[in-house]
């Protein structure tokens, strides 16, 4: 047997990392500005992180949802007071497609419908009702176009306010649209959505997946906007890259027992990851660091020659070129050993490091970074 070949892979085998650094098996180092695809949040292999696992893994590893499991209401707690949502439930389970496909569920059984509104350039996922959210029908398979799905331009009240009929049963989108290339919703746009869901009774669901966690500088990006969603979907950076998602639901939507279930979801291990994340989060400050190197890192590349725009807020950043920036990616890798992302939009760059990261550290990447740039804007120029 040998891996199902679904995904386009360097040609590089990790075999070590620490806070913002990774190294290859030949012992070569590499900045991380990707984060695994912002999954690293307080760093690789935070010392407090492997500490509680590896304590948590001595005492007991797992048991399912039968019993009383005293972690979850410790994660809980923690969650609420660092997110400012003291007093919505949590239902934890294991990807950020589980956590959307159970937060459509959710709100399906909780007023009755069907219709989904959902934003052009999402994405939320890869299982069936999150798929079909997801507005690229590369990834969707026959089976999953049973759903009634309507998408909306991002930021366009007109059509958003002709699509929120009364038989809407949710509105789900992006803090920041991430696959999209770094794409925001506005604040007033975020605040329309909630108006025209408390007039139709369809629930608002911020998929937080990757914008959530501390990154664009508030816990939860939608937080610029000061609204509050009926449901909340985490998944990537609350494990820091052990499997852990949540779904964060608002006190009026009621938990009955069976709706919602899963084998893994909230085992001991998941949950001593989860609750180390949020204490270095707190105790290391890196909501504030994240505001304060994104803010950094925006102005320094804004002025870069060759650059077309800078989106994003915090470390959740996306730069855009004038051309496709895959060989520069490539070139950043390759000759400057610095990790970035990729996205639907092939001209931009995604950077979305670790939380951790210093100013020397971000100087290092703008200097590679534009070393990059300059031998690609001469190559083209020859
Ligand atoms: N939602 C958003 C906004 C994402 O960016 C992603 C993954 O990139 C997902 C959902 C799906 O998460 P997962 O790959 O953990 O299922």
């Amino acid at each position: 047997m040998k891996p199902f070949d679904v995904y386009p892979l360097f040609d590089i085998e990790l075999v070590k990392a620490q806070n913002c650094w990774i190294w290859d098996k030949e012992g070569k180092k590499y900045l991380d500005f990707y984060g695994g695809h912002a999954v690293i949040s307080i760093g690789h292999s935070h010392p407090h992180y492997v500490k509680k696992i590896e304590e948590q893994l001595e005492q007991i590893a797992f048991y399912s949802n039968s019993v009383k499991i005293r972690q979850q209401e410790e994660l809980s707690q923690k969650l609420g007071e660092l997110s400012g949502y003291n007093d919505y439930d949590l239902f934890l389970c294991n990807s950020g497609a589980e956590a959307n496909e159970n937060a459509l569920k959710l709100s399906s059984f909780h007023n009755g419908k069907k219709k989904i509104i959902a934003f052009e350039k999402s994405f939320h996922g890869r299982t069936s009702l999150a798929v079909a959210a997801t507005n690229d029908t590369s990834i969707q398979a026959a089976v999953n176009s049973s759903h009634d799905i309507i998408f909306v331009p991002l930021n366009d009240e007109v059509v958003l306010a002709k699509a929120m009929t009364k038989d809407v049963c949710a509105v789900i989108i992006e803090g920041i649209q991430g696959v999209a290339g770094i794409q925001t919703p506005t604040n007033e746009f975020l605040q329309s959505i909630r108006k025209k869901c408390d007039e139709t009774g369809a629930l608002l669901i911020l998929d937080e997946v990757q914008s959530g966690y501390g990154r664009t500088g508030k816990f939860f990006a939608h937080q610029f906007a000061n609204i509050r969603p009926d449901i909340i979907t985490t998944a990537k950076g609350m494990g820091n890259g052990f499997p852990v998602a949540g779904v964060l639901i608002a006190p009026h939507i009621k938990a009955k027992h069976g709706m919602l279930g899963t084998t893994f979801g909230g085992g001991y291990l998941a949950c001593a990851a989860a609750i180390a994340v949020l204490d270095v989060i707190e105790d290391e400050k890196l909501t504030e660091n994240a505001a304060g190197m994104g803010n950094y890192l925006i102005e320094k590349i804004k002025k870069m020659d060759g650059v077309k725009e800078v989106r994003g807020k915090g470390l959740m950043i996306g730069v855009e070129m004038h051309f496709n920036a895959s060989g520069l990616r490539n070139d950043l890798v390759f000759k400057h050993q610095i990790f970035t992302g990729s996205a639907s939009n092939k001209n931009t760059v995604r950077l979305l490091p670790p939380l951790t990261i210093t100013k020397a550290e971000a100087d290092h990447f703008l200097q590679g970074f534009a070393l990059a740039l300059q031998s690609h804007l001469q190559s083209v120029s020859k």
